[in-house]
């Protein structure tokens, strides 16, 4: 067990983060913050920062770092976050955004980062196939549709393809993961956070290899030991 656990997942879009997210917060109940859904959830409800943050998701390109800051702080002060931990998927994606989290962190740190590690040409594969349920994020792809007629299995809500699942917006995004997210991993390896995981696979052998790996570290006296 990990209980109160402050993680981030990292990986590259398509790497399965959501996916394996979604299984990490229910196997240790921590609450999954996705900087992701929480902007289309915005999007989607014609907020302010919905209606700011639109153009940017449409294109691939990153929100700016303060306003995703100002968003997470918001998040990381609610009790759940601060009585039961927390799994970070999406963010942070910029070394400003890492230094942010340091400072709202504080007194605290982050127990471990996970590193989903896959090629690139799986990546593109995985994005063009993949499908989100529009209500509740879950993910679907082409092969492995939702029993019926493109309704979600868990809300019954529409299942679509990602304004952003696009070729020419998925290849953006990946050039912008290498060159402002790619860096946190040397910052995360030196600090001795950092476990790279093999995501390559079926989704079971993944969440199998993660679940061993937060075991090895964390296991034996919960967060932080
Ligand atoms: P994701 O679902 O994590 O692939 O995020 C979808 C889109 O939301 C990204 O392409 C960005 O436009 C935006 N986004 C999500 N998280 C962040 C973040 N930490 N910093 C900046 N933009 C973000």
């Amino acid at each position: 067990m990990v209980p109160g656990a402050r993680l981030i997942v990292l990986g590259k879009q398509g790497a399965g983060k959501g996916t394996q997210c979604v299984r990490l917060s229910r196997r240790y109940v921590l609450p999954h913050i996705s900087t992701g859904d929480m902007l289309r959830a915005a999007v989607k409800a014609r907020t302010p920062l919905g209606l700011e943050a639109r153009r940017y998701l449409d294109a691939g390109d990153l929100i700016p770092d303060s306003v995703v800051l100002a968003m997470i702080a918001a998040r990381l002060d609610q009790d759940d976050t601060r009585t039961r931990g927390f799994l970070l998927d999406g963010f942070p994606r910029t070394v400003a955004q890492a230094d942010g989290l340091d400072e709202i962190l504080k007194p605290f740190s982050i127990d471990l980062v996970l590193d989903l590690v896959v090629p690139t040409g799986l990546v593109l594969a995985r994005l063009m196939s993949r499908r989100v349920c529009e209500d509740c994020g879950a993910i679907y792809s082409t092969f492995a549709p939702p029993k019926l007629n493109w309704t979600c299995d868990f809300c019954g809500g529409d299942v679509v393809q990602r304004e952003d699942d696009t070729e020419e917006a998925v290849t953006r995004r990946l050039a912008l993961y290498d060159a402002q997210t790619a860096p946190l991993i040397a910052r995360y390896a030196t600090a001795g956070k950092l476990v790279p995981v093999d995501a390559t696979g079926t989704v079971e052998e993944v969440a199998g290899r993660l679940l061993a790996l937060v075991e090895a570290r964390l296991g034996a006296g919960g967060a932080g030991a």
